[in-house]
């Protein structure tokens, strides 16, 4: 099975995580993508972040209208932080009938890749499916780590979740930004109304 593991904080998931999800879908050929929240995500613990069970639940409304999506919760078995690294070894081990994996990330991540822990392990076990993201300044990313990657034929979403956190809490929607589901979680619990995280 061709797998795409799709991890990110989540906080909270928007459409544009979706739309990418789609396009490594079809113009990787995957048979799904498996969407996986970060437990303490490495590159923000010095920022609050919401909770694992409620980002863990809004990535579950996101997706579940797409069969072939699915989500995991493999992080929260891991110790923390959760590193990408550690999270593909424990996915081999623990279904071992998905042979080929591919990493969807946007193209900020690509840059940062180098400060991962052990990226050349990661490459190792998966390929990269590369979606482009408008960085301000960004430089190219380095050849070691893009040469066997899938740079993905789409156009730049101006979406993130900060955008998202940052309109709720300066009182304006971010309907239509989010899934319906998504934002109907926002609002019921009263999310992002205050600081960053919840
Ligand atoms: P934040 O604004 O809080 O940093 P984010 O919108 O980047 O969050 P994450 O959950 O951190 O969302 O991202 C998960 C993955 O999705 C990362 O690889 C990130 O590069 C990618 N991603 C998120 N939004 C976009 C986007 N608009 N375009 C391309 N890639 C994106």
């Amino acid at each position: 099975m061709d797998v795409g593991i799709f991890g990110g904080t989540f906080d909270p998931p928007h459409i544009g995580h979706l739309i990418i999800a789609q396009e490594a879908l079809e113009q990787a050929r995957l048979d799904c993508v498996v969407f996986i929240p970060a437990m303490v995500p490495p590159h923000k613990r010095d920022a609050r972040v919401s909770p694992f069970p409620l980002r863990l639940a809004m990535v579950h409304a996101a997706t579940s209208t797409n069969p072939r999506f699915s989500v995991s919760d493999i992080e929260a078995t891991l110790p923390p932080p959760s590193f990408t690294v550690d999270t593909l070894r424990a996915l081999r081990r623990a279904e071992p009938e998905w042979r080929d994996l591919h990493l969807i990330i946007g193209s900020d991540s690509l840059l940062e890749l180098p400060t991962w822990r052990m990226p050349e392990e990661v490459l190792r076990m998966a390929r990269l499916v590369v979606y482009p993201r408008a960085v301000p300044g960004a430089t190219d990313p380095s050849p070691a780590y893009a040469a066997g990657a899938l740079f993905l034929d789409a156009s730049h979403l101006p979406v993130s979740s900060s955008l998202v956190r940052q309109r709720v809490r300066s009182g304006r929607s971010a309907r239509y930004w989010l899934p319906d589901s998504v934002w109907d979680l926002v609002v019921s619990r009263r999310l992002y109304l205050s600081e960053e995280g919840s």
